[in-house]
């Protein structure tokens, strides 16, 4: 299968001869090829937006919400079609990528009662005679960067309520998965969006480049690796432009003595090995305190052992492959130094095949003990089916080793004490934090960020 660009309504073929392959993660074949574009077709996709955004700006956001409400109906409609496409790109299962849509169509929710979120503000008299107002208005075009891991989740976080506002969009998702990304473009199309609005451009740093660059893009959203965050915000605010850049993560989940241990293993299983760890809200430290850390790793270790991977045509498959060869090696590599730093491996994955899928890239559940800072398992955001347990002596040596870590997008405890909930709450320096929630990610109308 060859992959295309979708600009101003149109399916657009490779231009300069650059494509990269997508794979099929459960066989190691190559499923298709997606054209990388350079500046030239990237520029075409900013000019069709450049060119679509004045009527669309000045569309009343009623109408913009009609369309957002038949886009919602077409997704639904297409639930089954859009998880397979996920599925068969990046390896999840099929329940966990129709998970990841519904959190999409909740964006896509949202953006329905635009109307009532671009109401400005009005106050009367703010001083003798004078009233005061504030209008919301569209930025202009905006670009959003996207990561594998979510190709239909994170694009919805962002393009739908751009548009909704009144801008208009060129979204670059990751070329490891680019199926769902292009159907959603054409089910936005179909629910009544003009062409141009929405186009989708693939390939690499190429074409990031040159959205960060154009001088016609006003706004840059990205999600991905920290270091190509860094590298997206510094660019594009470079390049005066707003910027939100969101990155990784290496998320502790804190088990206090008193908590629930049936509780927390149920949600360390599911936080830690749920789409073989390749979520940015997974959970890959636990931090066990005081007498936690036996019973915990006790009950922990046979829920891994047994943990059932599989290809998403399988229904009973708890776990899919990793997205590629080479994330499969590092991950592999990473368990291989943790080993070598000293970490006790209670459960050990990395041999584990699957029959008639050899050249996969699955890899069984791994679980380390004693597991210390200095290490590198520590250190490294993984962005695989490991969990990393730490012991800790008491409550402030667990809260101190998670307001040190750089990373701050989530992270949990488990306990019954109000009192410590509602002091760890209050003082991990984290963006999303749940009590006896292993994964606190926000609904739509609520922020989602990190810290740090
Ligand atoms: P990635 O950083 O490799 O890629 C993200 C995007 O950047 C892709 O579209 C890719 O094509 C592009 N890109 C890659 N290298 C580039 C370069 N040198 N210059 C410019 N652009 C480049 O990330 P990934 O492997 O696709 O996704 C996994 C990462 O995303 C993990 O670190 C995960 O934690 C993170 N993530 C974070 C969140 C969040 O909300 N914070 C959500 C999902 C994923």
């Amino acid at each position: 299968m060859t992959f295309h660009h979708f600009i101003d309504g149109q399916a657009v073929s490779a231009a300069n001869g650059r494509f990269g392959d997508v794979y099929n993660p459960a066989t190691g074949e190559i499923a298709g090829q997606v054209p990388f574009a350079g500046p030239e077709q990237v520029g075409q996709a900013v000019a069709a937006a450049e060119a679509a955004l004045p009527k669309w700006a000045a569309t009343p956001p009623i109408q913009r919400a009609r369309v957002m409400f038949r886009f919602k109906a077409l997704i639904e409609a297409h639930m089954d079609e859009l998880a397979e496409t996920v599925s068969a790109e990046h390896g999840k299962t099929l329940e966990d990528a129709r998970g990841s849509i519904t959190r999409g169509v909740e964006v896509v929710e949202f953006a329905c009662g635009i109307p009532h979120l671009l109401k400005g503000e009005f106050t009367e008299a703010v001083g003798t005679g004078v009233d005061s107002y504030s209008m919301r208005q569209p930025v202009g075009v905006c670009a959003g960067i996207t990561p594998f891991n979510f190709p239909a989740m994170v694009p919805m976080w962002m393009f739908p309520i751009a548009i909704a506002c009144g801008n208009t969009f060129v979204l670059k998702p990751s070329e490891r998965d680019p199926s769902c990304p292009l159907r959603l473009a054409r089910l936005l199309q179909e629910a009544g969006c003009p062409d141009g609005v929405l186009n989708v451009v693939n390939g690499d740093k190429e074409a990031v480049d040159a959205l960060l660059t154009d001088p016609r893009v006003a706004a840059v959203s990205f999600v991905g690796s920290t270091p190509i965050a860094e590298y997206v915000y510094a660019t594009a605010s470079a390049h005066g432009k707003r910027a939100q850049a969101l990155g990784g993560a290496k998320n502790h989940m804190v088990v206090m003595p008193d908590a629930d241990l049936d509780q927390a293993t149920d949600a360390l299983m599911g936080a830690a090995y749920g789409s073989a760890g390749e979520r940015c809200m997974a959970v890959s430290v636990a931090v066990a305190v005081g007498d936690a850390a036996e019973p915990l790793i006790k009950k922990l270790a046979p829920r891994v052992q047994g943990l059932k991977i599989g290809p998403y045509t399988d229904s009973a498959a708890e776990m899919g492959p990793l997205v590629t060869r080479q994330a499969l090696d590092r991950v592999k590599a990473l368990v291989d130094s943790g080993v070598e730093q000293g970490a006790e491996l209670i459960v050990d994955g990395r041999g584990e095949t699957l029959q008639g899928y050899e050249n996969g890239y699955f890899m069984g559940g791994c679980l380390f003990d004693k597991v210390e800072p200095e290490m590198e398992i520590y250190k490294q955001e993984i962005f695989g089916p490991v969990l990393s347990v730490v012991r800790a002596a008491d409550y402030d040596s667990a809260l101190d080793l998670v307001v040190k870590n750089p990373y701050g997008n989530g992270t949990a405890i488990f306990t019954r004490d109000g009192d410590a909930a509602r002091d760890f709450a209050s003082r991990a320096n984290i963006g999303m934090v749940g009590v006896n929630v292993p994964i606190p990610v926000p609904v739509a109308y609520h922020s989602f960020g990190g810290w740090k």
